[in-house]
């Protein structure tokens, strides 16, 4: 990566799994980071290590509320915005509070960025492509998105924030980046976020059934988070694109393997229990990262084994767990 200047940096989202991360990584390249989070589905856990660090603030604020009055007069450099509940369990329980965090505050974002020349990062994603009917997903497919469907409080707002991004880019000249983030896993998923990779470590720590959903032929693929945040942050300082990338693993696998490959390498005797299909759960998903690896020079470098394994140390330490069950 090309040495970058000192920023000034806002990121929503920031005690969240994929914005904690991101935020780690904006302070080691040196950057001054202001966190907005409201603490709803992120956690102070996550960024309690950087409490004492000069360089990083954060307002606890609900963005679905309004932009925090201080930072509508602040200038930055780069915005990033994750704030979302990203989990189908966690959007299910907060659905007016997805819908206004990723169709008003973008739009508030937007004008915050026009307003201080910020450059703009919105975090999209593959549930853009719904239930997709091309396999594997490039950023053409326009996708297969239930309008009124248990999901579409977080498929439609995305879609929406997509096409904010692209109003603002065309008709205002704001300098926007659009990213699609497929199925992400590592440290610092809430242990009850009800996704996938942390819900089956969790069980097989615990030596609870693994409860795969439906017949568990439905596929995924997973990107380690290391491998997702350094694709974000090519993409922000990708010169001149502004239409959405594709970053995620194309590296595809059945629900079933993933349950039998977590509770191998954690050891584990769990039974696999068959628990009921959610509605509007995709038969399948696959990131085409043709454009990422042309635009970028992006590809995931980390093996699923290294990721996963990396990933259970992490909820065994959390958990106190130190043998699987
Ligand atoms: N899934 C499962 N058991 C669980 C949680 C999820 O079988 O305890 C399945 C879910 O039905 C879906 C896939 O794993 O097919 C990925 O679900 P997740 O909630 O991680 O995210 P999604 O990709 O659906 O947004």
């Amino acid at each position: 990566m090309t040495k970058m200047s000192t920023q000034r940096v806002l990121v929503t989202g920031a005690a969240g799994f994929l914005g904690s991360h991101l935020t780690d990584r904006l302070l080691e390249l040196g950057h001054e980071v202001i966190g907005v989070d409201s603490l709803v589905t992120g956690s102070s856990d996550n960024i309690s290590h950087l409490k004492t660090n000069p360089r990083f603030r954060l307002i606890t604020a609900d963005l679905a509320q309004g932009l925090p009055p201080e930072l509508k007069h602040q200038s930055f450099d780069r915005i990033w915005h994750l704030a979302s509940p990203a989990s189908p369990v966690g959007y299910v329980k907060q659905q007016i509070i997805t819908l206004k965090v990723n169709a008003l505050a973008t739009i508030e974002l937007l004008e915050l960025a026009e307003k201080c020349r910020a450059r703009i990062f919105v975090a999209s994603t593959s549930e853009c492509y719904g239930d997709p009917l091309e396999h594997p997903q490039k950023e053409s497919y326009w996708g297969n998105v239930n309008p009124v469907g248990m999901r579409s409080m977080y498929d439609e707002s995305k879609r929406f924030m997509e096409a904010a991004a692209m109003v603002y880019h065309r008709e205002r000249g704001v300098d926007t980046r659009i990213v699609r983030i497929f199925n992400t896993y590592g440290p610092r998923l809430a242990v009850d976020d009800g996704r996938v990779v942390v819900a089956f470590i969790k069980q097989a720590l615990r030596g609870e059934p693994l409860t795969v959903q439906g017949d568990g032929s439905q596929t995924r693929s997973l990107c380690y988070v290391d491998d997702e945040i350094r694709g974000f942050l090519l993409l922000m300082e990708s010169p001149d694109y502004h239409l959405p990338v594709n970053i995620g693993n194309p590296d595809e696998v059945s629900v079933m393997q993933i349950a039998c490959e977590i509770r191998e390498l954690c050891g584990s005797k769990s039974e696999i229990l068959h628990t009921p299909l959610p509605p509007d759960d995709p038969r399948q998903r696959c990131p085409d990262i043709t454009l990422a690896k042309q635009l970028l020079g992006w590809q995931p470098t980390i093996s699923r084994r290294d990721g996963l394994l990396r990933t259970i140390e992490y909820y065994r330490r959390k958990l106190g767990i130190s043998a699987a069950a």
